[in-house]
């Protein structure tokens, strides 16, 4: 059961913990079309604020994604199966050891609970693990056992004419790397001109959006303009195209919609060289940890992505970066206005973790 207090936060009557959510809704700083969706002008998030018993908060975020079967209504509709589930747990131990295993243990029986929904699981995860962390005194990567040292971070650019894209790229040539998204009328033409104003990496990503003549007539060009890698190409149930592809392929092909929980691995090892592992899809920063030092087990190279959260959702993946190879996490950099302080990016375009206990992220004040 849970209520309300006069301050609008949640009373907790029994249960080791409650959540609350608020829904968001932030314009993107330029319109963001991939090629599995209609242009967006602004996205749908939704922030789970995790109560203890003695008023502790945590924040995490569950982006709802509609590919992978969520909307802000799903997220409601499941979070009360996930307070449920999470609370017979009690409340979390005072060691680190005896945390983590508390917080996979809080996963499983979330899986338990309900299968899929990583996006509202994600906001219940991160949630629990900014709690605890704040309990134990300790910032969130020291309590995962992660390296705060982590790659920097690419930049996207969705689709749009080739000249728009080009002068996007111009206005983020200081990223190391771009990923461009592709699949739609003018690629080729969108590539060029991007690689005449960017000299460094170009991924692309295709979201889906190519048939097996298209990624053929492209590739040699592809090669020609120094592409680093081709994400999901084909549907994500097209297991023998990727691997076709793969076999002609000198670039990396990267499974994202194919790779959404540390389930799917198995059947991509020795079909694609790479896979894209994202909090939203596979459940919150346990499960991402977990997903990629198995896919690594594995001998896949690794992409940290994300959707466009804001940086809660940011900060959360950020601390498990140090294992990735490649570090996509530039969703709160896409919104025109991140609601969220406390990330921040320095001159290298590396996202800073700081020694704050717990996530270190807070709402800005008004
Ligand atoms: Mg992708």
């Amino acid at each position: 059961m849970r209520d309300w207090d006069d301050a609008g936060r949640v009373r907790t009557t029994g249960a080791a913990f409650a959540f609350a959510t608020e829904t968001l809704r932030i314009p993107f700083r330029d319109p963001f079309r991939i090629a599995r969706s209609e242009p967006d002008q602004a996205v749908t998030t939704v922030i789970l604020n995790a109560f203890d018993a003695d008023g502790r908060s945590g924040l995490g975020e569950a982006f709802p994604v509609r590919y992978y079967g969520e909307t802000e209504a799903t997220v409601e509709a499941v979070l009360p199966l996930l307070e449920e589930a999470v609370n017979e747990l009690g409340s979390p131990p005072e060691t680190l050891d005896e945390a983590r295993a508390w917080l996979a243990g809080a996963s499983e029986l979330m899986d338990g609970a309900i299968g899929h929904h990583g996006g509202a699981k994600c906001g219940v995860d991160v949630g629990l693990h900014d709690l605890v962390a704040q309990r134990l005194g300790v910032p969130l990567y020291e309590l995962l056992g992660t390296s705060p040292q982590i790659p920097p971070t690419d930049f996207s650019l969705g689709i749009d004419a080739p000249e728009v894209v080009r002068e996007r790229a111009g206005r983020a040539a200081h990223f190391p790397a771009l990923k461009i998204k592709v699949g739609g009328a003018a690629d080729l033409e969108t590539l060029e001109a991007v690689r005449a104003v960017y000299a460094g990496p170009i991924r692309v990503d295709a979201n889906t959006g190519w048939r097996p003549e298209d990624a053929e007539r492209l590739l040699p060009e592809l090669e020609r303009l120094g592409v680093e890698l081709i994400e999901q190409p084909f549907a994500a149930h097209e297991t023998a195209q990727l691997r076709w592809l793969q076999e002609r392929s000198p670039l990396p092909i990267v499974a994202d919609e194919s790779a959404v929980t540390v389930m799917d691995l198995e059947r991509l090892a020795g079909v694609v060289a790479g896979v894209n592992v994202k909090l939203t899809k596979c459940g919150g920063v346990g499960p991402a940890l977990r997903m990629l030092r198995r896919a690594r087990e594995l001998g896949f190279k690794l992409m940290l992505g994300c959707m466009e959260e804001t940086s809660v959702g940011i900060a959360a993946a950020a601390t498990v970066a140090s294992l990735a190879d490649w570090v996509d996490l530039d969703g709160s950099l896409l919104l025109a206005d991140d609601p969220f302080e406390g990330l921040t990016l320095d001159h290298t375009c590396r996202w800073q973790l700081t020694r704050v206990p717990g996530l270190g992220i807070a709402r800005r004040p008004d």
